[in-house]
């Protein structure tokens, strides 16, 4: 039966990218060799290194000035690398969520961390606004969508530091103003390709800007900017997924396309909770993301959540259980998510409640 994949990452990615690397894992290019047996520092695959690099600025539209790069470690390693090279004495982060509150804590090794507003006194179901940046700060963290909780920053803030993102979750599905950003990264697994690789987008000037500390030249930026990513030995395959999924979003018309495609499938299953009787969302309407859709059930039909999950399953419908966190359901719509996937959730929602809701 065909799954309707609504995981939260790694999640469903698009046919032709599973296609093409798995022809690119029995051979490369008429090479006579898998992607996973050529040289990394060969041809063939440094065609495929800067194809992606290059297909990411252009789908980004990246400014000059700005380098990208292909790293290990997750979006994860990114919340230590970060500090470790750029925290020198405080550093300001907006706390909206668990990653975010990871990110938080990787710097609290390095120095001080100013958290200049936080939306955990509601279990993060909003976007805290109106704080106030700090001119000396020598950078601001954001995180522009928070998978777990469903609350996404749709705008590109102002920042009078150097401004850092992490866009694990929402990256190319809307255009980015780059320029307002220093460092843009995330973990590719869900709009860029599988997991095992991290995108990064640096803004050159900011290696100017590097703290005074003892760094593994593996843990600095300036290490991996200066070998085109490939200081050590690449994920060759990761990268040979991303590539084919930019080439995906760039055939298919671009994060513009991805942006109006994100709108359908997010206008259709909030349309959806918002006329249930039986389904609520729980972040606020304002922040809500396009990407992570969380809802649960109003309390008096609370008990029956793991039913509806079962009942979805049996049309093909996996990855809707909600995170621990928040609990009852949240649909992952991430770019390859085909719409009808989202009519099919969307119906077997109504569907369960007319039997349920009388
Ligand atoms: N940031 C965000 C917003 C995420 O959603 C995730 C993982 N889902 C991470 C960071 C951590 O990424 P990784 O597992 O690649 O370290």
């Amino acid at each position: 039966m065909k799954k309707h994949i609504f995981n939260p990452g790694p999640c469903k990615l698009p046919e032709p990218v599973l296609e093409n690397t798995a022809n690119a894992v029995r051979e490369l290019n008429q090479s006579g060799m898998s992607v996973m047996e050529v040289s990394h520092r060969g041809k063939d695959f440094e065609a495929v290194m800067e194809d992606a690099m290059s297909l990411l600025k252009e789908l980004l539209d990246v400014p000059r000035g700005y380098s990208v790069l292909f790293l290990g470690g997750g979006a994860s390693l990114q919340f230590a690398m970060i500090p470790m090279n750029f925290l020198k004495t405080k550093a300001a982060y907006l706390h909206t969520g668990t990653w975010a509150g990871n990110a938080i804590r990787e710097a609290k090794v390095f120095g001080q961390v100013d958290v200049l507003a936080s939306s955990e006194d509601k279990n993060f179901t909003y976007v805290p606004k109106g704080y106030r940046i700090p001119e000396d700060a020598d950078y601001f963290h954001i995180t522009t969508n928070n998978t777990i909780f469903g609350t996404e920053m749709l705008t590109d803030p102002d920042s009078p530091v150097p401004l850092i993102a992490d866009m694990s979750s929402d990256i190319l599905s809307r255009p980015v103003d780059v320029s307002k950003y220093a460092m843009i990264y995330g973990g590719a697994q869900k709009n860029m390709g599988p997991a095992g690789v991290t995108f990064i987008i640096i803004w050159d000037e900011l290696l100017e800007k590097v703290a005074d500390r003892p760094i593994p030249r593996i843990l600095k930026y300036e290490t991996h900017l200066s070998k085109g990513s490939m200081f050590n030995t690449p994920p060759v395959v990761n990268v040979y997924a991303v590539r084919e999924t930019l080439l995906w979003v760039k055939n298919m018309g671009g994060v513009k396309e991805m942006e109006k495609l994100a709108k359908a499938r997010a206008d259709l299953l909030y349309k959806t909770i918002d006329e249930s009787r039986m389904f609520v969302g729980t972040a606020v309407q304002e922040d809500r993301s396009r990407m992570n859709i969380c809802f649960v059930m109003k309390p008096e039909y609370k008990e029956l959540e793991p039913d509806f999950i079962s009942y979805a399953a049996a049309k093909g419908i996996v990855g809707i259980k909600g995170h621990r966190s928040v609990g009852g359901f949240r649909a992952s719509c991430y770019n390859a998510l085909e719409l009808q996937s989202v009519k099919l959730l969307a119906d077997t929602m109504k569907e369960y409640e007319a039997n349920k809701v009388k």
